[in-house]
């Protein structure tokens, strides 16, 4: 539940770091690399790659049997490479002996076309043909829980209305410290730390730069809580609604695309100080939302955190109705400052890479068709939301989603038909894996029937 500050700050990160690995690990002490990917269902993978290796391995990169991971690949298909990205490299702030890489996949020496990365990269691209980048800052909500993960980590955090408690907080000061101080000298800008609504949940927030920076760091931030939650005895998770009774866990971007450096969302005499082609772009994600939802609330658990009914605090604080609205959280889309907007939708097990690839590739069809946003609602959307005639509704399920990303011409034409068909194949997999399984709920509800 946070702003994200006014001030640009540019990517200084990606320069710093020198093309030749080997030279890199000789200066910083580095024995070990993770030469990394991420596949289609979000799952971080890696070689771990000592640094006598690395010279030939950021020059051929490190092979993977790509069918043994979510990539919509076969057995029989051959080595697939993963290049390092020499610029994302971040050393392990708790294990500076391992240096992390970001990689961009390859076989038979074509770029893998439905690589999460490489699908950013290609929407990117398209924006900077346009003379546009996107800069972008996440949210990532998680909690902090038991090691087994049967429930939050701290007993006595059991308030009706937890949030920013003090108190809650400062019972996890060590972990939330070793995280905070951890992005601190990576240079990522963190500004602040707080217990958000649910009881065991948390929110850690860092300066919002382009879109690609943004989406490394978000698999990187995900991976280090982890590991500095574990390293305390505790397990963080990002699912999106782990306990149905509480808040469940979203993952908020905030979106602005900038042109010749300065904000083309900012408009001082658009409406809210929004440009016009801020409110095309937000009417691309209104007309795409349903689709989006595929890859913005990947998984049949994101669906018991949009639609859901109200939790012990109060409220979900996730939006039910594709709408916008000004500085109001009960919406997709909440406009809190001049010069951007607030996407609410996606949650804790967006992919990072594809959350940022179809929030642009929806947007840039808003712009592209000048698609109208229609009225902006300044309404609670939770108390008098049944009062609006027409408010389109979000995908009730997993499979309403996928079936909405199958019909649509605009994600498959933008983010092509490896991408979507194969993660549309694997989803359905994923899809059937679960309704095949008989659930106590049924038991209970239908065997006197
Ligand atoms: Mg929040």
């Amino acid at each position: 539940m946070a702003r994200l500050p006014k001030q640009v700050k540019d990517a200084e990160g990606r320069s710093s770091a020198a093309a030749d690995l080997e030279a890199v690990a000789r200066e910083r002490g580095i024995k070990y690399f993770l030469i990394s990917y991420v596949d289609l269902f979000g799952g971080l993978r890696a070689k771990l790659v000592p640094a006598a290796a690395i010279g030939e391995m950021q020059r051929n990169g490190a092979g993977f049997a790509g069918f043994a991971t979510w990539l919509d690949m076969s057995p029989a298909d051959p080595d697939l490479f993963a290049v390092p990205d020499p610029s994302s490299l971040i050393q392990l702030p708790w294990n500076p002996e391992v240096g992390w890489l970001a990689s961009d996949l390859v076989m038979d020496g074509q770029a893998v076309a439905q690589a999460p990365r490489t699908v950013l990269k290609a929407q990117l691209a398209k924006a900077e043909a346009l003379g546009y980048e996107m800069k972008s800052g996440v949210e990532c909500e998680y909690f902090l829980t038991t090691a087994d993960g049967s429930a939050i980590h701290d007993g006595a955090d059991t308030a009706v209305k937890p949030c920013y408690d003090q108190s809650a907080l400062m019972r996890q000061y060590a972990v939330i410290k070793e995280i905070c101080d951890s992005m601190l000298a990576l240079g990522w800008g963190a500004y602040q730390n707080d217990h958000e609504d649910a009881n065991g949940q948390f929110e850690m927030n860092w300066n919002y730069d382009n879109a690609l920076l943004t989406a490394d760091r978000h698999v990187f931030f995900k991976y280090m809580v982890k590991s500095i939650a574990e390293k305390h005895g505790l397990r963080a998770t990002f699912m999106p609604k782990p306990f149905i009774n509480l808040t469940g866990s979203g993952c908020h971007v905030h979106v602005s695309l900038w042109k010749t450096g300065a904000n083309a969302f900012s408009d001082p005499k658009g409406e809210l100080g929004v440009s016009d082609l801020g409110y095309s772009f937000i009417g691309g994600l209104i007309h795409n939302a349903d689709a989006l939802c595929a890859l913005t609330n990947p998984t049949v658990n994101s669906y018991k955190r949009i639609n859901a009914p109200r939790t012990v605090s109060g409220a979900t604080w996730a939006p039910n109705t594709v709408t916008y609205t000004g500085n109001n959280r009960t919406h997709m889309i909440r406009i809190p400052d001049a010069g951007r907007f607030e996407f609410r939708l996606a949650d804790g097990a967006a992919n990072p890479y594809l959350l940022q690839a179809g929030v642009l590739a929806a947007g840039l069809d808003g712009i592209a068709n000048g698609r109208d946003p229609g009225k902006r609602l300044d309404i609670n959307m939770y108390t008098d939301g049944h009062k609006v005639k027409g408010a389109k509704r979000l995908p009730l399920n997993l499979l309403d989603a996928m079936r909405a990303l199958e019909k649509s011409k605009v994600l498959k034409d933008a983010l092509g038909a490896p991408l979507v068909d194969g993660y549309l194949k694997l989803k359905t997999e994923e899809w059937n894996a679960y309704s095949r399984h008989l659930t106590q709920w049924e038991r209970d509800n239908t065997l006197d029937i």
